[in-house]
């Protein structure tokens, strides 16, 4: 049994909420997660496979040396550099320690008990843990069509009265899909007003269908429509923990509030660095579009079930062999991440990592060559 599990069962003292405790065994049933540092490469946590830029490991180097210092407690000078990028006002943002926390403060923010948060499943995993573990709210998960996108039309007709908010997760984390721009202004066009609809847009940068919604224009045009972007994937902060939501106003501020201080100032800076540097930055995010269209050749020409993503993740929907292909994975070093028994996310990586993901996938197909792999 976890720590946590008997800490709740059988020791006297202090009992963390119920809801935590499930939390915690299923987090520990979870096979394939947290990547032991024995593997050498690491295709489990959708991060950025290239090191730091140097102009931005140098504005982070710079701001460590005065760490002794709270950081500036709004993070202005970020949100005024986010603010010129989006051409959008500053009152509009609100930055926080990842876009993890900032998805907590919405729900925070939007979500008492009782109230309904409303998703996509298979989606972001964190989605139904913040809900319900930590808001105590309830959590409306609507299957995916059975291609892995979201099901728009399934999603309007759930909304009730008690519905706050709704998470669209575009690309979606795993499946890859992303939401398209006609079929988002039909489905807002259907939502009331008072909803709070967010779109996660934590894989945006590595879109290249051009049908695809942008949440900087959708924003823009209906007064119910909140954005999440990070700092994490595309732009390589992960460990640094940035990330913002573009919101209607009155929200923006209640999560400039409750998120006080949330952001490093190793964090703030090396954002502001990565900003100025987008041109850099966004040739890696081509490199690693480019890696992904030739994974994606490879997996399909080997057989496996893939379809095509928009993310930097591929999504193998490989139901019951799930982790036996992680399994697999392990021994040669690699760590993919396995989703329960509905598939296996793989991170695009270095061209070095990818090259042995292939390898290894085509060596599980010519073992088990008579099986069907969708089923
Ligand atoms: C990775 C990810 C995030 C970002 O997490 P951070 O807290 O910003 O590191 C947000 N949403 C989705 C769907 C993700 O996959």
């Amino acid at each position: 049994m976890s720590i946590v599990g008997k800490m709740c069962s059988d020791m006297p003292g202090p009992r963390p909420r119920p809801e935590l405790h499930r939390i915690a065994v299923h987090a520990a049933s979870r096979s394939g997660s947290a990547p032991a540092p024995e593997f050498k490469h690491v295709l489990a946590a959708n991060e950025n496979p290239y090191d730091p830029l140097p102009g931005v490991l140098d504005a982070a180097i710079e701001a460590a040396g005065r760490f002794n210092r709270y950081p500036d407690i709004g993070c202005q000078r970020l949100i005024d550099a986010l603010a010129r990028r989006f051409d959008l006002p500053p009152t509009r943002f609100a930055a926080g320690a990842g876009s993890v926390s900032v998805i907590q403060s919405l729900i925070q923010a939007m979500a008492a008990p009782g109230d309904e948060v409303m998703y996509a499943w298979r989606s972001f995993e964190a989605y139904p843990v913040i809900t319900t573990a930590i808001c105590g709210a309830t959590a409306v998960g609507v299957p995916l069509t059975d291609d892995g996108y979201h099901d728009l039309n399934a999603m309007a007709e759930r909304v009730t009265a008690r519905t706050r908010l709704i998470f669209l997760c575009t690309p979606n984390n795993p499946t890859g899909t992303a939401v398209r721009r006609d079929e988002l202004r039909e489905f807002l066009d259907r939502v009331p007003e008072d909803v709070l609809v967010v779109l996660d847009e934590a894989y945006t940068e590595f879109v290249r269908d051009k049908d695809v919604a942008d949440g900087i224009t959708v924003c823009r045009e209906y007064p119910n429509v909140a954005v999440v972007r990070t700092f994490s994937k595309a732009f390589g902060l992960a460990g640094l923990r940035v990330g913002f939501a573009i919101a209607p106003e009155p929200v923006a501020a209640a999560l400039r509030t409750t998120a006080a201080y949330g952001v490093s100032q190793i964090g703030q800076e090396a954002a502001i660095a990565s900003l100025a540097a987008i041109d850099e930055v966004m040739k890696r995010v081509d490199l690693v579009v480019a890696e992904r269209h030739r994974m994606e050749d490879a997996l399909i020409e080997q057989g496996w079930p893939v379809s095509r993503s928009q993310a930097n993740f591929i999504w193998l929907p490989i139901r019951k062999r799930s982790a036996d292909f992680a399994a697999t994975c392990a021994r040669v070093g690699i760590a993919v991440r396995v989703l329960a028994e509905d598939g296996v996310r793989v991170t695009v990586g270095a061209r070095e990592s990818n090259d042995l993901l292939l390898a290894t996938a085509a060596g599980i197909r010519l073992e088990h060559d008579q099986q069907s792999f969708s089923a």
